[in-house]
């Protein structure tokens, strides 16, 4: 059975960011997905990578590339990151669910990244990167809510190109461990529509979740 990891990223569970998170993960259970929310605000997320993402003493100059590999190899990270390399190693699917800020994730799911694509697990040492990146065999994608209309973003648009935008996360962050990227869910300004839009935007979600095998592929 496909199991499926859903990294989400809101303050407020009323959103329609949560909202298009939760029928995200029904339509995935709808086709025998096992789903996993890693509810990073309702967890209290600690998002600074610092020696506290470690069990063992580190003394002196801090090398959290080194230190990270280093507790790879002797499983000495800290239980919250411990417990989610557990849930990362169990997915086929890891969806990042967020509203943009800043042209980018909020900083708690980047800190996520920071302290859980760890190196020596996601990448680098005796693990690759890219094909040979340590979650290949994944695939991935990116769930997201705008402020901006869709018109917004383009080619000379006011915002620019959304897979510029993207890059940083689909090819630095999840292609770079190996993680093969499909095109992301976007629902556009939904502060801007109608409570009509709205529900029709959540049935383009529930559809997009549904046709995932035919999603188009943008990294991997
Ligand atoms: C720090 C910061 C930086 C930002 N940077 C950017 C940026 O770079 N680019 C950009 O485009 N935007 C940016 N924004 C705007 C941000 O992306 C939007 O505020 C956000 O994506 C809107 O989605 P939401 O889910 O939070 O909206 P909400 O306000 O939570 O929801 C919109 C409406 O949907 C309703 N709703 C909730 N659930 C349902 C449901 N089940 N069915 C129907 N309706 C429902 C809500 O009641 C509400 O009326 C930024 C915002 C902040 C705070």
């Amino acid at each position: 059975m496909p199991h499926a990891l859903i990294v989400h990223a809101h303050p407020e569970a009323n959103s329609f960011c949560t909202a298009q998170m939760h029928e995200a993960a029904h339509a995935l259970q709808a086709q025998g997905y096992t789903v996993e929310v890693s509810d990073l605000y309702a967890m209290h997320w600690e998002a600074e990578l610092n020696r506290h993402d470690f069990t063992q003493d580190i003394e002196g100059h801090f090398k959290p590339p080194l230190a990270q590999q280093q507790a790879a190899e002797a499983h000495t990270f800290a239980p919250d990151i411990a417990a989610e390399l557990e849930k990362l190693e169990r997915a086929d699917l890891l969806v990042f669910s967020f509203p943009m800020w800043w042209f980018s994730v909020p900083a708690l799911l980047k800190g996520w990244v920071d302290r859980v694509f760890v190196r020596g697990v996601a990448y680098g040492g005796s693990v690759g990167t890219f094909v040979e990146g340590g979650l290949r065999g994944k695939r991935g994608l990116l769930l997201f809510t705008t402020g901006s209309l869709e018109e917004h973003f383009g080619p000379g648009a006011r915002d620019g190109e959304l897979d510029v935008l993207l890059f940083h996360i689909q090819h630095g962050m999840l292609w770079f461990c190996g993680v093969q990227v499909l095109a992301p869910v976007v629902s556009f300004a939904p502060v801007r529509g109608t409570p009509e839009d709205r529900q029709r935007q959540l049935g383009v979600v529930r559809d997009a979740f549904t046709t995932l095998d035919s999603r188009p592929i943008i990294f991997g």
